[in-house]
């Protein structure tokens, strides 16, 4: 059971309800979030059937929900959540996930030096892209492969930001850079290998500043709404869901697409999904038919990985398209948007 409290709830009003119920046999988890403070009940909750919570003074509802997951399903928000990145300059336009236009976020795997970066951002905003992508720290299969240039990365991605009015999303990978990377990336990006790092989602729900929760390489999607709820439960309403394909038996792609998740995950949790097609299908001839089959699906955004220059990508060169594949990509997305309803 959650019980939303009233935005001008006092701390002595959600102090005695979570008094009372605990004077009932009951545990409690209380989320402070900036738009809204809820109390988990945790234990038998018929000890509390006749209790009348939603009488209580500073009660906005009661809900009752069933899944293992709360805040993030559907039974505890019938409508969509909607994510919105403000301007990065005045007179640009806010970036809104879950609306009705598709995002398209697009970039290097990696960050690249200036001038690369520069380019790559020229050619997708020109394309219609409105977000930048880049890792600068980078979760790397061998200890051996580049890690990304780090802090450094950063200020090349704020740097681009400034000059182009272009978002960005950027991976963290460790509690100790979270408070450095909110503060200066417009969106926080949990790998695929890192959603089940229950102290890094903890601390990425600590900050106000929308996450990119990607699904775990062999993650159910169960699994992922559950990391979002780690994520929900300390305040951090802002949660995009993404499918980036996961391992199953099949080895003529890098991974297995499941186009599945996004229809399901719709009709599970209220939060914005979007998919990734380049990690997704590991090559980059498929990235563009599998970014229209996912708006088609229903994704609330596409990620992809562009580089003009491909074959010279510091990582994950063979899923990457480059200028005139990610422009045509584009004017194909946006024709699939426009017959579901859609826009780009
Ligand atoms: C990435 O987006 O470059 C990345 C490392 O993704 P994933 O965590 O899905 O492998
Ligand atoms: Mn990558």
């Amino acid at each position: 059971m959650i019980i939303v409290l009233k935005k001008e709830a006092s701390e002595e009003q959600v102090n005695h309800i979570v008094q009372c119920i605990h004077a009932w046999g009951l545990r409690t988890n209380v989320s402070r979030g900036i738009e809204r403070t809820v109390v988990g009940v945790i234990g038998d909750e018929a000890l509390m059937a006749t209790k009348q919570l939603d009488a209580f003074p500073g009660v906005e509802s009661v809900v009752s929900v069933q899944k293992p997951y709360k805040l993030a399903s559907r039974e505890f928000q019938k409508s969509n959540t909607l994510i919105t990145l403000p301007a990065a300059r005045a007179g640009d336009q806010p970036v809104v996930f879950g609306g009705p236009k598709v995002v398209v976020v697009a970039g290097p795997c990696s960050v690249e030096t200036p001038e690369i970066m520069r380019e790559i951002a020229r050619y997708m905003k020109a394309a219609g892209a409105t977000m930048l992508r880049a890792g600068a720290f980078k979760p790397r299969t061998s200890p051996y492969a580049f890690q990304g240039l780090g802090v450094e990365g950063l200020r090349i991605l704020s740097e681009i930001r400034a000059e182009t009015g272009l978002p960005f999303v950027t991976e963290v990978m460790d509690t100790r850079d979270v408070e450095m990377v909110a503060e200066v990336a417009d969106m926080i990006q949990i790998g695929a290998r890192n959603t089940q790092n229950f102290s890094l989602l903890k601390a990425v729900g600590r900050v106000h500043k929308p996450v990119l929760l990607k699904r775990g390489i062999s993650g159910t999607l169960e699994e992922l709404l559950m990391s979002a709820e780690y994520i929900l439960s300390q305040g951090n309403q802002q949660v995009v869901l993404c499918e980036r394909g996961i391992r199953t038996y099949e080895k003529a792609t890098r991974n297995t697409l499941d186009l599945n998740a996004l229809p399901v995950l719709h009709k599970l949790s209220h939060l914005p999904v979007a998919a990734d097609p380049s990690h997704g299908t590991g090559y980059a001839d498929l990235v563009t038919t599998m970014a229209r089959a996912s708006v088609a699906a229903g994704a609330d955004a596409i990620m992809v990985e562009t580089h003009p220059e491909p074959a010279k990508a510091t990582s994950d060169g063979a899923q990457t398209i480059n200028a005139a594949e990610f422009a045509r990509m584009m004017s194909e997305l946006r024709a699939v948007a426009r017959a579901i309803g859609r826009d780009i």
